[in-house]
């Protein structure tokens, strides 16, 4: 079987360049084409034909195919399903902010996490996903932009928080990084990638060694054990406070800090003494707060808090001075908010 060229760093592809013999600019003019120009079939045009029987021969060009787009009425969110080779299906969001967008990237089919308030967690893990197909999410998107909302196609920040969990799939999710990161392709800046994590220390540990610079999110949810093995069962393996205590020894740059996404569900975790714990375990550090209110999807059963409840929350943590936002749900009546993902409907 022919290897996925979007499996490939930039490394990668020059040491296989090199070994056959074949002019070194190769790899730049591929780069260039596939993720600057983002364009897939002129690059033919620009290399001797013997490159081109070698590349042909060797790598297969192809990306995951998009199945169904769902566009927001309400904003201008898009949900796109994906098919793979396979036929297993994976659901990736555009998240519009001012005339640019993120994109929020699934890492695996599934999840093997469970949380209990999160749809993909109820399919199990299905498996992970490859490099390439990380990857296609992206230049797939960004195409449907160019044809769909020509001069649109603006894809600012990367995010991998859809399906998985992505430091449970580190090597295929740190490959892709290489490849959003390369000055010969995409050129994304470190800081405009974010990696989401329910605290899943080996891959922890990774990140901090392999792919520093990248920023990290973590699923932090309730500033209580307890409360936290009941949502995050992982938590029970990785508690919190060592999870915390691992975070706090990394050194960060200047401009860098850690997100801390608290989910908030009513009658549960969203009371005032909820949000002064939360306050108390992160006041002093590099940190930012996301509120999620709970998005619902078919068959839940937590509640969404009132807006004047998440308000409250949000001003005890103002008393703590760590910078907080609440994130709006967008796309949420195409079931592409957070945590409403389910490739199985
Ligand atoms: N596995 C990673 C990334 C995927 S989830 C993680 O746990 O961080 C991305 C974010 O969506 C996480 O903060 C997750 O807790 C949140 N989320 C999941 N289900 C949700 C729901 N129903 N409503 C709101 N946010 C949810």
């Amino acid at each position: 079987m022919k290897q996925s060229f979007y499996d490939l760093s930039y490394s990668d592809l020059e040491a296989i360049i090199n070994q056959n013999n074949l002019n070194p600019s190769v790899s730049a003019i591929l780069f260039n084409w596939h993720y600057k120009k983002k364009e897939t079939t002129q690059w033919r045009d620009k290399i001797s034909k013997l490159a081109l029987a070698f590349l042909e021969k060797s790598f297969d060009f192809s990306l995951p195919e998009i199945d169904r787009v769902y566009e927001s009425k309400k904003d201008r969110a898009v949900k796109f399903l994906f098919k793979l080779k396979d036929n297993h299906k994976v659901e990736t969001v555009l998240i519009p902010f001012n005339n640019k967008y993120s994109i929020c990237l699934s890492s695996q089919v599934g999840c093997a996490m469970n949380c209990s308030f999160c749809f993909t967690g109820e399919q199990g893990l299905k498996r992970n996903l490859t490099t390439n197909e990380i990857v296609g999410q992206f230049l797939q998107a960004w195409r449907w932009l160019a044809t769909n909302r020509p001069g649109e196609e603006r894809i600012i920040n990367i995010v991998f928080m859809g399906q998985g969990e992505p430091l449970h799939n580190f090597d295929a999710v740190k490959k892709a990084c290489e490849i959003f990161l390369s000055q010969h392709g995409t050129s994304v800046g470190v800081q405009k990638i974010t990696i989401s994590t329910a605290g899943y220390i080996p891959g922890l540990k990774r990140w901090s060694q392999e792919i520093p610079g990248v920023n990290l999110a973590l699923s932090l949810h309730s500033p209580f054990e307890e409360k936290r093995n009941e949502l995050i069962p992982i938590n029970k393996k990785y508690p919190l406070d060592e999870v915390l205590a691992y975070i706090d020894k990394i050194p960060l740059n200047k401009k860098q800090f850690i997100t801390y996404e608290y989910l908030l569900i009513k009658d549960f975790n969203d009371s005032p003494n909820d949000a002064e714990q939360l306050g108390m375990l992160l006041a002093g550090k590099s940190a930012y707060i996301n509120l999620i209110p709970f998005n619902p999807y078919p068959g839940s059963h937590y509640k969404r808090p009132s807006l004047d409840k998440v308000e409250k929350f949000k001003e005890v943590l103002d008393t703590f001075k760590i910078p907080t936002l609440i994130r709006s749900a967008k796309g949420d009546d195409v079931l592409a908010a957070c945590g409403q993902l389910n490739s199985n409907n």
